[in-house]
């Protein structure tokens, strides 16, 4: 600064020689301001030359040697200097951060694709490259979905329902099986995560082949060893001591017929993601038909009630939708005390269709409603033993539904009893006037 001050100074001084010097020289020649004028256009002069060496300097610093100016000028000099080094430095460290951050993605296993507002590929790894068949720069600023044409792809980001990621069947390998991720970030960025999957979904496919056979292997045996149970039970010639035993193993062996029968039912159902088979569904008729199962039980609760609130149908597979809406219905008979009571509803708005079943029994507890659709899960494994339940009713109602675009709803309080309500989408609703048209 002090030396800024100096230049500043010398400068000033310069300037006040120069005027003296002119006036000097006018009053010796006898023309003061022709003197003046004259040894100021000199400096003027003087000063636009280098304000143009400057000029040209700033232009081609990058190769050119600074100009030894001198005084305010050289200060100017150096500034510039300064200002460029600097430059230069942020420069360097923020290329060298990015090249970084390039390599890391680079050697990343899972691909990444920068996409910006308009869903146009920025930038993307070398896996991504691989697993997608994307092509070096070429496919730099092209759409996404006009690369990746997969209809399913085109509804996900539709739908932009990104928590959860889709999987599909790469194009370059059908074999080979990708889980994409949308990851927006910024304004209007998104990542794209791509990543192999294809060994989980050969070992998922293998468990569920696994439990396929397993359970139709089981079912042959157990028909022969509960068919000589029935038998032996009701042979007046067995031993009184042995009626309980036996009595005992057909109830067991009941329970393992049904357990296989759901695993079966099941392992169909998770064989496509999507109903095969769709028709209307008259959901007052099948109402009446699970009331009917529900009273001819041995026990069951006092009032079974049905509210029908709608008169539309369901479109939908009418057996998948007949075992959800047994499993929930014999699940209220199941944990309903005799003198309770069940109410089956049904009734359409604006969302959609809704069923539900509500029973007075014995409640869930808060925690255990999460988990309830698992398989196997049970919020009081001693009762549901006690009643023959396979603890796998409420996975395959999750299935159908799943299989149906609806969601299940759980509402309970322990003591007081529970509500579950399968929620269609408007478009599962069969109104009148379309069914009209499918009979013309
Ligand atoms: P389960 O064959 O054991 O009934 P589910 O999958 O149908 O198997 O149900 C899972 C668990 O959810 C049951 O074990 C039971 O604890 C609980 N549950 C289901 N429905 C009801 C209900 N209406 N009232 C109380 N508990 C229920």
């Amino acid at each position: 600064m002090a030396l800024a001050t100096h230049a500043w100074w010398l400068a000033i001084l310069r300037l006040l020689g120069t005027v003296v010097t002119g006036v000097v020289l006018g009053w010796l020649f006898g023309h003061v301001w022709a003197g003046l004028a004259a040894v100021l256009a000199l400096h003027l002069l003087w000063q636009l030359a280098t304000l143009f060496r400057l000029d040209w300097w700033v232009r081609h610093r990058s190769y050119a040697a600074p100009p030894n100016l001198g005084g305010s000028w050289g200060e100017i000099v150096a500034q510039v200097m300064r200002l460029h080094r600097r430059k230069r430095f942020h420069k360097q460290r923020y290329i060298q951060l990015v090249r970084q951050i390039q390599r890391s993605t680079a050697a990343l296993p899972d691909g990444v694709v920068i996409l910006n507002a308009q869903r146009e590929i920025v930038w993307f790894n070398r896996t991504a490259s691989t697993l997608l068949g994307l092509r070096g720069h070429d496919d730099f600023g092209l759409r996404i979905d006009n690369l990746l044409r997969q209809p399913e792809f085109g509804r996900y980001l539709q739908e932009a329902q990104y928590d959860v990621p889709l999987v599909i069947r790469a194009k370059v390998a059908p074999e080979t099986h990708l889980s994409l991720q949308v990851v927006p970030y910024g304004e209007g960025q998104q990542l794209l995560l791509v990543r192999d999957v294809s060994r989980q979904v050969r070992l998922e496919a293998m468990r569920k082949d696994f439990v396929a056979n397993a359970s139709h292997e089981l079912r042959s045996p157990l028909t022969v060893v509960s068919g000589y149970l029935e038998t032996l039970g009701q042979d007046p010639a067995l031993d009184p001591e042995l009626r309980a035993p036996v009595g005992e193993m057909r109830r067991q062996t009941e329970r393992m017929t049904s357990i296989i029968r759901d695993l079966l039912a099941l392992s169909r159902l998770e064989e496509s993601d999507a109903v095969v088979e769709e028709q209307p569904i008259d959901v007052s008729a099948l109402m009446a038909m699970l009331r009917k199962d529900v009273l001819a039980r041995a026990e069951h609760p006092r009032d079974i009630n049905i509210r029908i609130d709608s008169p539309a149908q369901l479109r939908g597979s009418e057996s998948e939708v007949h075992s959800a809406f047994s499993n929930l219905v014999d699940n209220a008979a199941k944990y309903t005390p005799p003198q309770g009571s069940i109410e089956m509803r049904w009734w359409t708005d604006d969302g959609g269709a809704h069923f539900s079943v509500t029973d007075t029994g014995i409640g869930i507890q808060a925690e255990h409603i999460p988990r309830l659709t698992e398989r196997f899960y049970r919020a009081d494994p001693g009762r549901s033993r006690a009643t023959g339940g396979s603890g796998l009713g409420l996975a395959i109602v999750k299935h159908v539904l799943q299989r149906h675009a609806a969601l299940l709803e759980i509402r309970s309080a322990v003591g007081s009893g529970s509500t579950f309500t399968c929620h269609f989408p408007a478009h599962r609703v069969v109104t009148e006037h379309e069914e009209l048209r499918e009979v013309v």
